[in-house]
């Protein structure tokens, strides 16, 4: 009986946050309802949380662009460390708030999310770039950046979101090449890449690429000092895919 009488208030209160949310709650509202609601009571069971997980998330009006900041706000994984103390988190950042400002300044809205940002969860909208850099390491030949879309959409032969996908791919990697001056380093593309998790997350429909700018190591010069170079190279890219030249 009590089994049953929990189940009655579990899925009551399911939904009722689905119901609220119909009703014109704002999604944060919900979010917050729902954070402060599982505070209140430490309801961690996994069944618990996973309904919860299955109340309609915030989705960004479709035509804001998102930008991920690599590993902003995973305090546990800053990604790369240079011996100075710079984070890849720290750079990926800059360059994200850049690329979202001159966006902006053409007229464009963009969002920057974090790494792990729940408003990734079915996120839509014309792109999404998520901006990582790579190890680093000075070593002669780590040096150049690579674009990598999602190996999901290959194997679920998702024509029509690869299509855009790719040629999200192909407008970022000549932009960059030509502004930034930076070659392409094809042959250390990773599983990392390709099975990226904000992939699994965004809309299938939303055509979106990971980026890694380049080396810490040896394009230090590049990514630290000329930050600004960087985003300029992402927002030409963005622009080619957007008004298609
Ligand atoms: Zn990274």
């Amino acid at each position: 009986m009590w089994s049953l009488g929990r189940w009655m208030l579990r899925t009551g209160l399911a939904a009722l946050v689905v119901a609220l949310f119909f009703v014109g709650w704002r999604p944060r509202q919900v979010a917050a309802w729902s954070r402060s609601w599982l505070a209140t009571t430490e309801n961690t069971e996994p069944e618990f949380l996973a309904e919860l997980r299955a109340a309609p998330t915030w989705a960004p009006p479709s035509s804001v662009i998102g930008i991920v900041a690599g590993h902003s706000g995973a305090q546990s994984d800053p990604g790369a460390v240079c011996p100075d103390g710079t984070t890849e988190a720290q750079v990926n950042r800059a360059i994200a708030l850049l690329v979202q400002e001159r966006l902006r300044a053409l007229g464009y809205d963009a969002v920057v999310l974090d790494e792990f940002d729940p408003r990734l969860q079915g996120f839509r909208g014309p792109a999404l770039v998520s901006i990582h850099a790579d190890a680093c390491v000075r070593r002669e030949d780590l040096t150049g950046f690579k674009v990598a879309v999602s190996a999901a959409l290959q194997r679920n032969e998702d024509l029509a979101a690869l299509t855009q996908a790719n040629r999200l791919k192909a407008c970022l990697v000549e932009a960059y090449r030509q502004t930034t001056g930076l070659a392409y380093h094809p042959y250390t593309v990773t599983r990392d890449m390709t099975e990226y998790h904000a992939f699994a997350e965004i809309a299938p429909s939303t055509p979106a690429v990971i980026i890694e700018v380049g080396f810490l190591g040896q394009d230090y010069d590049l990514l630290v000092q000329q930050p600004e170079r960087v985003a300029q190279g992402i927002v030409d890219g963005l622009l080619c895919f957007l008004e298609g030249n």
